[in-house]
């Protein structure tokens, strides 16, 4: 047992250490350091795991971690599989049947910097919902006013036509406030709506099917931007919806205003997806014109990847029990092993699969029985618990303990510790190499020397090791003269759309919008 968990804080503590000091001289002094920590991550455990502990149950720990363990190869085997779906997606022939869309999303130009302009943005992302005001500077400067509301759990579920009322009171609550009612203008908005939806022009797209917990009734199969924009005219507010925006689109959007070496767009928040620039002449599906720029974003809806089962060489029991527990069952395979909405809940199944085994929580039998703790409930783990265990280093554990205490487990041991950082960052890693290999279908893909990704989403940003682990594996995979990068891509999804709204179709924007009846009395804003 010593030397097995020695073997797991070495995997993760020296690793960088000896890949950061390249000269023979601190390498040695970091073999020093490796025998000492060995020594005292050996060393408490000798008092505190006693006698119940044997060998071969590390074994068993052993062996449900390595069902979560992917190798290169295997990842190479997943890029072919994800490249074919592609390919499926953007043929007419096999779109229908295709489970990875690879939507065209009609946003053909990526933004240089000197838009200008005052434009309003609703972000409906999965968790929160948020209204926005940017004001585009020029000179790459952005100026955002943004709001919070929550959505709630009985909108979710509930008929759509309260969910865009919803939608629509928040931004008049918000316009109010900013003194943008009765102003005389007509804003235009972008609509960031971040669900698979099958776009007919960019102010134009219908809702394929609920993810990330909505199932609002009567808006599958209807023009989204017609549901807002009718609520929006309801309550009488001057604002236009100009453009409806995956937040994939938005991210990629709003990088491309600071770097325009950007080409793809990545979310790893409640949901993941990516969406890339492709060149028509391989979008079998566009049917819009082929004037230059001869490019269209894509919106692959890459959650769904696997929901024909062509991943289930690397699926696990727990991924299958998220899956069957979910209100989506079969759908978003490739999400489910990736998101946030359910990689806690993952860590969760493994940590009571090995409590149930006797392989963990050893001094806690008599705590078993209470059902009521958050251990024993479906996403009573939460996925910022994975990022919080991560952030231990050393033998302290002190964030750790917090976690589990929190989940009802008092007092646990060190090696409870240690077993869970364990799980969480196997999980986390796992996640992490998945999306890094899809990232590395697109970078091989392109074919720029340079590629940036814009990357948004809460699982990327507050993850402490997300970015490094995903970095590591596509240094392996991306070919070696491409140059990337992943950068933050700060609110993406709120002044993407902004972006969006400003860059993408200006002809929609100056032509018809701002002359159509209901707006006429208004001037435009841009
Ligand atoms: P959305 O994807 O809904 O637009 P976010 O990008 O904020 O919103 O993602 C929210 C999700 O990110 C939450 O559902 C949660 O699973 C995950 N998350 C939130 N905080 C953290 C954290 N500290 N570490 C890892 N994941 C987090
Ligand atoms: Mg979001």
């Amino acid at each position: 047992m010593a030397l097995n968990i020695a073997h797991i804080l070495q995997d993760d503590l020296i690793a960088p250490m000896v890949k950061k000091t390249a000269y023979g001289l601190a390498t040695t002094c970091i073999l020093g350091a490796a025998v000492y920590v060995g020594y005292r991550v050996a060393a408490p455990e000798k008092h505190r795991i006693r006698h119940h502990r044997h060998p071969e149950l590390n074994d068993q720990i052993e062996k449900v971690m390595d069902s979560l363990k992917i190798t290169d190869d295997q990842l190479v085997h997943i890029m072919h599989i994800l490249e074919e779906e592609m390919t499926a997606g953007l043929s007419p022939a096999t779109h229908k049947q295709a489970t990875v869309k690879m939507f065209p999303t009609y946003v053909r130009n990526i933004p240089n910097g000197t838009e200008v302009g005052k434009v309003l943005a609703l972000d409906l992302g999965g968790t929160n919902f948020r209204v926005l005001l940017i004001d585009l500077r020029g000179n790459d400067k952005v100026e955002l006013t943004s709001k919070i509301f929550v959505i709630p759990q009985s909108i979710m579920i509930g008929d759509g036509k309260y969910l865009f009322r919803h939608l629509a009171e928040c931004l008049y609550e918000f316009m109010l406030k900013e003194n943008l009612i009765h102003t005389g203008l007509c804003y235009p908005l972008g609509f960031t709506f971040s669900f698979p939806c099958k776009q007919e022009g960019l102010a134009s797209a219908r809702l394929t099917g609920w993810t990330k917990g909505f199932s609002c009734a009567g808006v599958v199969n209807q023009d989204v931007v017609k549901l807002l924009q009718d609520a929006i005219n309801e309550k009488g507010i001057n604002a236009k919806c100009v453009a409806l925006v995956n937040d994939t689109v938005g991210t990629l959007m709003a990088c491309a205003y600071k770097d325009p070496s950007t080409a793809i767009g990545l979310i790893l928040g409640t949901g993941t997806n990516a969406c890339y620039i492709e060149s028509l002449d391989k979008v079998g599906t566009w049917d819009g014109d082929y004037d230059e720029p001869k490019q269209v974003i894509i919106n692959m809806e890459w959650g769904a990847f696997g929901d024909n089962d062509r991943l289930n060489l690397i699926r696990t029991k727990y991924d299958e029990e998220v899956d069957l527990s979910s209100i989506n069952p079969g759908k978003q395979i490739f999400e489910k092993m990736i998101s946030g909405m359910y990689m806690g809940e993952i860590v969760r199944l493994i940590i009571l699969d090995l409590l149930q085994q006797e392989l963990l929580f050893l001094g806690h039998r008599d705590t078993y029985g209470d059902y009521k703790t958050p251990l024993y409930d479906r996403g009573g783990f939460y996925t910022k618990f994975v990022s919080t265990v991560e952030t231990d280093e050393g033998i302290k554990f002190s964030n750790t303990r917090r976690v589990l205490e929190d989940i009802g487990i008092r007092n646990p041991t060190y090696d409870d510790c240690a077993i869970v950082q364990h799980i969480c960052r196997q999980v986390s890693k796992r996640a992490a190499r998945l999306a890094g290999a899809g990232l590395a279908v697109l970078i091989n893909r392109i074919g720029k020397s340079e590629v940036t990704v814009g990357v948004d989403g809460s699982l990327y940003r507050y993850h402490p090791r997300f970015k490094r682990n995903m970095e590591r594996c596509m240094e392996a995979l991306v070919h070696k003269d491409i140059k990337f990068q992943l950068t933050l891509s700060d609110d993406g999804s709120g002044k993407g759309a902004a972006m969006v709204a400003c860059v993408a179709d200006r002809s929609l924007m100056t032509a018809s919008v701002f002359r159509d009846e209901e707006t006429a009395d208004y001037e435009k804003v841009i």
